[in-house]
């Protein structure tokens, strides 16, 4: 993909001005962090600019340039000012445009990615007869990234951060509209889409055709978890994350809710993944992610929050542990759902379906001092009395990761903790889907 990348005005020509900046300096800023951040993070670009330092170029030699070097695209940044209380974004094509033009297609891509990010008022989507847009041979846009002489607007044109996260949003826009491939990332990560998991090859096998009926291509692969086989059905893998979301809204959209990436890498060490810890999760999330998967779950998100916070221990990834142990409340094993016990505690079999709580809240609470015993060799903290009848029971501090519960938690448990992280990743991966659910709601 060739982009001609054009810092608006330069040399003799200013631009706008205010606040004591001059658009030239601002724009040309913002191009160098576009050009430096696509040269180094994607393989199939090619960056021209009319210019790379504060000299003089018409609009005409702009123009030309581009048509004769062939480039793909035309991105003009430029700053605006207008009666200095106006402020924020907005972005043009030419008015003789149609919305549904290619060209349009790409501004609403940039449009969504840029306003993501740059912490301007969206003024809106705009056509206009500008040089630029109209000169050019191939789809052009020229982007106002806030008003220069509007204290709010220039006090962030200021900050180097600040430029920086505009010229991020640009290149996200760019890498989304036309594709771009990010170069082999150094860890070898690789983005799997699974559009679910079966205990029945005949099941998976279905949900195969299925998606083919949707023009998705998949196929199964089997995995032992705790000993079992399942077959998983990938509906493509990636080294880039962008390109593997994209595809799970596709398996989505062809109605597979519940498809989600995994990430794999040969190089990860998950045994990183300490049982002390921060809590990131609210409780919100915690309780919306489960009701995706089974509606009349009961809400433990606020108990594993505070009790978390409490004995410093990651409530999110006790939570996802919870999610594993009971079948997201669904409580198809040993364990009842009046048992209140979310972990497994003490359950062996048919036969001993383990220990009871009076409430979810003293359940939670028993779930998060036996995964103190494990993680710490210091005493329980005593504002809470001790429930978990089995914390003697423990080595202390013999499982500082959920790795290390493997074969001990769980017996035999061979990917104990892998499955825990796995259930925990996709509690982010929704969250982070939510978000950008939300900035594109506030867009709109
Ligand atoms: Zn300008």
């Amino acid at each position: 993909m060739k982009l001609y990348l054009d810092p608006g005005h330069g040399g003799s020509d200013p631009g706008a001005r205010g606040n004591g900046i001059n658009e030239k300096d601002i724009v040309l800023d913002i191009a160098l962090r576009i050009r430096n951040t696509l040269l180094n993070d994607y393989k199939n670009v090619d960056v021209q600019m009319s210019r790379t330092s504060d000299s003089s170029k018409s609009l005409d030699q702009r123009t030309n340039e581009a048509n004769s070097w062939g480039a793909d695209y035309y991105l003009s940044i430029h700053c605006n000012a207008y009666n200095t209380s106006a402020q924020g974004y907005e972005d043009y094509i030419h008015n003789s445009l149609s919305n549904s033009s290619q060209t349009a297609a790409y501004r609403d891509i940039l449009h969504a990615e840029i306003n993501k990010v740059n912490e301007l008022t969206n003024r809106g989507k705009k056509k206009a007869n500008f040089h630029v847009l109209r000169e050019t041979s191939m789809p052009a846009i020229l982007t106002e990234n806030g008003f220069i002489d509007n204290t709010h607007d220039a006090n962030l044109m200021k900050k180097s951060s600040w430029r920086e996260k505009v010229a991020q949003g640009h290149v996200n826009g760019l890498e989304r509209a036309f594709n771009l491939q990010s170069k082999e990332n150094d860890s070898g990560t690789i983005y799997k889409v699974i559009a679910g998991s079966f205990r029945s090859r005949e099941n998976a096998d279905e949900r195969v055709a299925y998606l083919d009926s949707h023009g998705i291509e998949s196929f199964v692969t089997t995995i032992t978890t705790s000993g079992e086989q399942w077959y998983r059905v990938q509906a493509g893998a990636f080294s880039n994350r962008e390109n593997a979301e994209r595809r799970l809204n596709e398996v989505k959209n062809a109605g597979i809710e519940d498809a989600f990436i995994i990430t794999e890498n040969g190089n990860e060490d998950t045994s990183g993944y300490s049982i002390l810890g921060q809590t990131f999760l609210s409780p919100e999330l915690m309780n919306q992610y489960v009701k995706e998967i089974h509606v009349d779950a009961i809400e433990l998100g606020n108990y594993y929050l505070t009790f978390g916070n409490y004995y410093g221990i990651r409530g999110d990834i006790a939570f996802a542990q919870a999610m594993h142990e009971t079948d997201f409340l669904r409580f198809t094993g040993v364990v009842q759902l009046e048992q209140n016990n979310f972990c497994g505690l003490g359950a062996t079999g048919p036969d001993n379906s383990g220990a009871s709580f009076d409430t979810p809240r003293e359940g939670v609470l028993a779930h998060m001092q036996h995964l103190f015993a494990y993680a710490s060799t210091d005493s329980l903290p005593d504002e809470y009395p001790l429930v978990d009848p089995r914390f003697d029971m423990v080595t202390r501090g013999s499982g500082e990761s959920w790795i290390a519960l493997n074969g001990k938690w769980a017996v035999p448990g061979d990917n104990y903790g892998q499955n825990i992280l796995s259930i925990y990743e996709r509690m982010i991966q929704s969250t982070i889907q939510k978000l950008e659910e939300v900035f594109q709601d506030i867009q709109e």
